[in-house]
């Protein structure tokens, strides 16, 4: 398994094996880039077949990483890391405890956090181990009052901005009023988001997995159910992708014509030449990394330590960098993409 020739190793600074006998821990840490920062980045609990395909996934997610924290401004570098394990039947308090001993050996090099098959209590558990942890106990939410360590209130804020600008770009500045939005996924974030919507007149169509997500966005927003085939290809104003990667692909091209394509699922395009059929079809895309960029800066700010007003700032700015990557986009004649990867690249280098 070569990992300096590894197609996905693109300069990482630092790829760490761990394993813990007492526990059976098998874990990888990859720390990509540290110019503008520690390394933050989720622990992904996930049954992955071989090795291979968990240092393909660590390498891939903390390269993404080093460009949404650039992308959001954040004083942060990007690392991931990933256990090989079943999230359903092989956690443990000690498992996680072990993997919090392993983020506590660098020495805060890499910050670790939330990701698919972890959540507040796990964190909570890395924390008996070590400080270089976020999204593990409670936060002061917006607006007062308490809430977990769950980033994803600021990751649908910052998608609501986002959106919001992009709709202003692309339907020549039409407010959210009336405006028709279909929406792949009412969990947490797809939810909250539609909750924003809802309040700013907008209408819903929704497609989940899950009957009872399905239901309260019905009955608390009177959204309308749709199949989860149907959702991509309705006669709507804004496809809103909040539940899986890799929605845009050529199969859901042939149907998906909406003017603007706007949420918070991370990797939507299946293959990067997607990014330029978008474009060229006048469909605006906002670059996922970009617009879900609202839970890292939830958790930096947690790091780092920061009021919820400044939270709320600095998410809300998603729509400023949303605004410039739509303009450069238009001047450059670039596709979304390869422009917010421009911006991306060009702070590091400044770093
Ligand atoms: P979640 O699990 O709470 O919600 C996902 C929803 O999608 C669930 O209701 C699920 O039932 C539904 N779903 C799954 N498969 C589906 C399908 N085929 N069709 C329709 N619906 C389907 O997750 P979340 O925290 O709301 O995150 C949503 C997306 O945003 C994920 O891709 C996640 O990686 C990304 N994201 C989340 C955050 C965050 O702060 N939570 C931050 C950045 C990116």
């Amino acid at each position: 398994m070569p990992i300096f020739a590894h197609p996905e190793f693109d300069q990482h600074e630092q790829v760490v094996f761990c394993h813990d006998q007492a526990t059976g821990l098998k874990a990888i840490v990859a720390i990509h880039d540290t110019r503008l920062g520690p390394a933050l980045g989720g622990c992904r609990v996930w049954p992955y077949a071989d090795e291979q395909q968990a240092l393909n996934d660590v390498l891939r997610l903390s390269r993404g990483m080093t460009y949404k924290s650039a992308l959001a401004g954040l004083p942060l570098g990007g690392g991931k890391a990933v256990i090989i394990a079943d999230p359903r039947k092989d956690k443990t308090p000690e498992l996680f405890q072990a993997m919090g001993a392993f983020v506590d050996r660098l020495g805060g090099r890499y910050i670790t956090a939330a990701d698919s098959g972890t959540g507040v209590t796990e964190m909570a558990q890395i924390r008996q181990r070590t400080r270089h942890v976020v999204g593990a106990g409670e936060r002061e939410a917006f607006g007062g009052g308490l809430r977990t360590g769950d980033p994803s209130p600021s990751t649908a804020l910052g998608v609501f901005i986002g959106l919001r600008e992009a709709v202003r770009q692309r339907l020549g500045g039409r407010d959210l009023n009336g405006l028709k939005v279909a929406i792949q996924g009412v969990g947490q974030v797809g939810f909250d988001l539609a909750r924003q919507l809802h309040a700013a007149g907008a209408e819903l169509w929704v497609s989940d997995i899950d009957a009872g997500n399905l239901q309260r966005a019905r009955d608390q927003l009177g959204a309308q159910v749709v199949s989860q085939d149907a959702i991509h290809g309705l006669d709507v104003d804004v496809f809103s992708p909040c539940a899986l990667g890799a929605v845009i692909n050529d199969q859901t091209l042939q149907v998906l014509r909406t003017p603007v394509i706007a949420g918070a699922a991370n990797n939507q395009l299946a293959r990067p030449g997607h990014a330029e059929e978008l474009w060229r079809r006048g469909q605006l895309h906002a670059p996922d990394y970009a617009i879900n960029a609202g839970g890292v800066i939830d958790v930096a700010y947690e790091y780092s330590g920061g009021s919820p007003e400044q939270v709320r700032l600095h998410v809300e700015g998603i729509g400023e960098t949303l605004r410039q990557i739509f303009q450069r986009a238009e001047a450059e004649g670039r596709n979304t993409t390869a422009i917010a990867d421009s911006l991306a690249l060009e702070r590091l280098n400044a770093a």
